[in-house]
Formats: C-alpha cells, sequence, structure tokens
C-alpha cells in the first residue's frame, strides 16, 4: 500500500489528546443525548468508549447542560468537546465548567467584543477551540461578494476567523470546513490547507441516513485525506454514534492510516463458490474483532482469487467444494480442511501464531 505523506501542520492539544502534526488522525463523534439528562448520555457514550473513537462532541443548547460537564467529565475518559454554536454566554459557561475544548461558528456571532472574551477565556484555560465554518453560516458580506458559499468564500471566512484568534494571541485552535456536498468539502478544504498549516477537522456535514452517509463521507473524507489532508475526522450519519466510529475506522484502515486490528478481505461470491462463505465472513469477523495486533484476514469463495490474495495477507482460506485451504503468510497451511471446519482452523492458527 502506498503510504500517505500528511501535510505538515500546528498541534492542537485537547486535555490529554494531541491532533494535527505527526500525531495520528483522531476519529471523534457526537452524541445525541440530551446533555442535561447525564446518564443517558453516558450510556451513549459507553456505546463508543472501548472503540476507536478518542474524542466526544456534545450539544450545550443551554445553561443547564453546561453545568452537567464536570459530571460528565467524571465519567468518561474522553476529552468533552461543548457544541455551543453561536451562544457567547453558553461558551463562556462551557468553558468555566471544565470543557476541553469548545466548537464555535463564529460566523454566527454579531459582537466580536464577545468572541473575544471566549478565545482569551480559552488561553486562560488552556482549553482548545474549533473554528467552524458551514455554508449554513457563512457571513452576509461574504456571500454577496462570492453569490454563493464557494470553496473561496468559506476559505476567506476560516481565514478571517484565523487571523482575529491569532491577534488575541491563541494558537490552540482547529479549523472545520464543512458542506453536505462532498465535493464542494474537498475544494474548500484543499484551498484553505494550501495557505496555513493549520490542523483540520473533516467531514461531510448532514450527510444522511446510513448508505448514502456512508458514501457521502467516504468520498470527502478519504479524498481529503489521501491528499495528505485532514488530522481529525468525524462521519456524519443520521444514524448511531457507533456506526460513524466504524465507518471512520475503515475509511482510516483502507487508507492505511489506521494500524489496529483485523482486515478482512473477501469477496461477492459467485457461481465458483462452494461454500456459504457469508456466513463464515461474518463468523470469522466476529470471532477476530477482539484482536488489536493489525492483521489481515482473506476468505475468498474458490482458488480463483482465493490463493493469489492469501499470498498479500496474514491468514486466509480459499474455498473448494465444501472444503477449503487455510493460509499462513501466502503458503499452504492444511488443505481439504471440511467446510465446517474452517473456522475453527483459522482461529487456532491465528491463536498460535500471535501468541
Ligand atoms: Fe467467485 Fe471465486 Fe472470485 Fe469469489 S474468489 S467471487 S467465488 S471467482
Amino acid at each position: 500500500m502506498t503510504t500517505i505523506v500528511r501535510r505538515k501542520t500546528r498541534t492542537c492539544k485537547i486535555g490529554d489528546l494531541c491532533i494535527g502534526s505527526d500525531h495520528p488522525i483522531v476519529i471523534q463523534t457526537m452524541a445525541t443525548a440530551n446533555t442535561e439528562d447525564v446518564d443517558a448520555l453516558i450510556k451513549e457514550i459507553k456505546t463508543i468508549e472501548d472503540t476507536a473513537c478518542q474524542l466526544i462532541r456534545i450539544a450545550i443548547p443551554n445553561e443547564a447542560a453546561a453545568k452537567a460537564i464536570p459530571e460528565i467529565k467524571a465519567r468518561t475518559a474522553l476529552p468533552i468537546v461543548a457544541d455551543i454554536h453561536f451562544n457567547p454566554d453558553l461558551a463562556i459557561s462551557a468553558l468555566n465548567q471544565g470543557a476541553d475544548k469548545i466548537r464555535i461558528n463564529p460566523g454566527n456571532f454579531y459582537d466580536k467584543s464577545q468572541l473575544e472574551t471566549i478565545v482569551n477565556l480559552a488561553k486562560q484555560k488552556q482549553a482548545a477551540i474549533r473554528i467552524g465554518i458551514n455554508v449554513g453560516s457563512l457571513e452576509k458580506d461574504l456571500l454577496e461578494k462570492y453569490g454563493h458559499p464557494t470553496p473561496e468564500a468559506l476559505t476567506e471566512s476560516a481565514l478571517r476567523w484565523v487571523k482575529f484568534v491569532e491577534d488575541l494571541d491563541f494558537c490552540n485552535f482547529i479549523v472545520s470546513i464543512k458542506s453536505s456536498d462532498p465535493i464542494a468539502t474537498i475544494e474548500a478544504n484543499k484551498l484553505f490547507a494550501s495557505k496555513t498549516d493549520i490542523p483540520l477537522h473533516i467531514g461531510v456535514t448532514s450527510a444522511g441516513p446510513l448508505l448514502p452517509g456512508t458514501v457521502k463521507n467516504t468520498i470527502g473524507i478519504s479524498t481529503l485525506l489521501q491528499a495528505g489532508i485532514g488530522d481529525t475526522i468525524r462521519v456524519s450519519l443520521t444514524g448511531s454514534i457507533a456506526e460513524e466510529i466504524e465507518i471512520s475506522k475503515h475509511i482510516l484502515k483502507a487508507l492505511g492510516l489506521y494500524p489496529h486490528g483485523v482486515d478482512i478481505i473477501s469477496c461477492p461470491t459467485c457461481a465458483r463458490c462452494e461454500i456459504d462463505l457469508p456466513a463464515l465472513v461474518q463468523k470469522v469477523q466476529k470471532a477476530t474483532s477482539h484482536i488489536k495486533q493489525p492483521i489481515r484476514i482473506s476468505v475468498l469463495g474458490c482458488a480463483v482469487n482465493g490463493p493469489g490474495e492469501a499470498r498479500e495477507s496474514d491468514f486466509g482460506i480459499a474455498g473448494g467444494k465444501d472444503c477449503g485451504a487455510i493460509y499462513y503468510r501466502g503458503e499452504v497451511h492444511k488443505s481439504n480442511v471440511p467446510e465446517k471446519e474452517l473456522l475453527a482452523e483459522l482461529l487456532s492458527l491465528i491463536q498460535e501464531k500471535l501468541d
């Protein structure tokens, strides 16, 4: 696999988590539960605590939600991003309550002195800020200048707010430029990335339900990552946060940017397949999901592509007539293994080699 050369950026520190520079790309998501209902929120966060997720964003729509931050922080180890969008008072409350980072869309602020207060407070609290630039919150003058929220308009807006916070001598921030259109997202982020070394949070906003949302996010995020752009990612779906994390992980894994866990290569099957491959693949996936080491397992239906894929994998199965061959690093480990013993043979080989 070709190694992706990442864009050189500064580092943004969120609690103990570093984003940008040579730090691994951070996967994040946003909780959907009501922030004030701390039990419900923590229950949702627990579904992704032991996954690849490293950062959780929560909505702060009112003062009660801001006041819940200390209890939330006490009940999860994940750093907390308080999403306040445009209410300066809530940004101040969230910072005072210990948010590790706040997300604001400065284009929504009418009084720039409030933004100055927030930035100075973040500096004092050693918190981070995400400057969010969205199609929906682009400043009026830029809309008039460009006619539409073009990549140039979004980039000009981002650079405007970067200058604002840098003039206040604040540098612990990250920028996101998002659209629900993956192509517009790609173009705007590429343009911004060509002009600064500020770390970027990337993703396609409001991407829709699971299937179309996965496609849009994958196009937007993976195109940018392949160009070396992007330091933290959020897959946005009308779905569960566990799905967002799983898809994020698979995007990074497919690009060689997530060197952990099992990568399964399996074929779509066809008339040549003489074993129940879909069932076998599901079982292999489930039985190996706990493995943290980066290994590749190929599970192919027949000898047309099975041995070739096994050569490129750590472990492999190539199906035959009601049986299959097991491979280790391209060599046949056992042939003519009855179909019902394939899983057990594969798992025992994996255990032997990884121990
Ligand atoms: Fe068909 Fe064999 Fe290819 Fe699978 S590996 S799709 S069974 S030809």
